[in-house]
């Protein structure tokens, strides 16, 4: 399998995947048509399904055009989110499998940043929508802290070797709020010099990486619990309550 990752309005991510054996391919997200055109045209290849990680304007947004141009293709979301993308034709719950061409994929419910929020999965790689991001992870429009936590949990479960592909480049703002719980993570500080140091794409990520430099992975720190308390918040007893505050200050920072 090949994934273009295709960057899309002001610091969006979508994503064509490519079977490589059957020629045929998936968009994942489409924020607009025209540059996943440009290189479903540029691959040469056939596109047979619009995977949708969940029902917000700037990752539905090429969904319509997409299909005109391409009259069969299949538009795939959760079950929940059908009310909210009219336009899908094929509704996926938890663990289903999906195919694009002789690739097998699976659907991973992660309710969070939206009810029907999903992420894909094909063999190490993992798209996740606004659910993970680098170093961060996605707000919690329609989801409570508890619920994002036992989805980041469920993708943290995965192989440490998977490579994720998430919605949005954040990545740098995201290790600056990261540095500012855990001062004392030299990974979290030599990764935001890399990133300062290239200011490119930072997609894919792996899920090693995050582990060790995302806070929000990281609700189980010593470090980051100890930083919180000094800042006034004396009554943190579990991780999800450490994920909740990180989630709160991460909004206004
Ligand atoms: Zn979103």
């Amino acid at each position: 399998m090949k994934i273009v990752p295709v960057p899309c309005s002001f610091d969006n991510y979508s994503y064509l995947l490519i079977c490589r054996k059957s020629g045929k391919a998936a968009v994942v997200d489409p924020t607009e048509a025209y540059p996943l055109q440009q290189e479903i045209e540029r691959e040469k290849v056939q596109l047979s399904a619009i995977l949708c990680t969940h029902h917000h304007q700037d990752h539905i947004g090429g969904i319509m055009d997409l299909r005109q141009q391409y009259p069969d293709v299949e538009v795939i979301c959760h079950l929940s989110e059908k009310s909210r993308i009219r336009v899908a034709t094929f509704f996926v719950e938890d663990g289903d499998r999906i195919q694009i061409g002789e690739v097998e994929g699976k659907v991973i419910h992660t309710p969070g940043h939206t009810r029907g929020s999903v992420c894909y999965h094909f063999d190490d790689h993992l798209f996740v929508g606004d659910t993970l991001f680098g170093a961060g992870c996605g707000r919690l429009f329609e989801g409570d802290a508890r619920q994002m936590f036992n989805s980041l949990g469920k993708l943290a479960a995965l192989p440490d070797e998977t490579l994720i592909y998430f919605g949005h480049e954040y990545t740098r703002k995201n290790l600056e709020f990261a540095i500012r719980v855990e001062p004392q993570n030299r990974g979290v500080g030599r990764r935001l010099e890399g990133v300062n140091a290239t200011a490119g794409i930072t997609t894919p990520t792996t899920l090693a990486l995050e582990k060790k430099t995302n806070p929000f992975l990281r609700t189980d720190s010593d470090d980051i619990k100890t930083i919180l308390i000094q800042q006034g918040e004396a009554d943190l007893q579990s991780p999800v309550e450490v994920f909740a505050l990180l989630r709160r200050m991460r909004n206004d920072f």
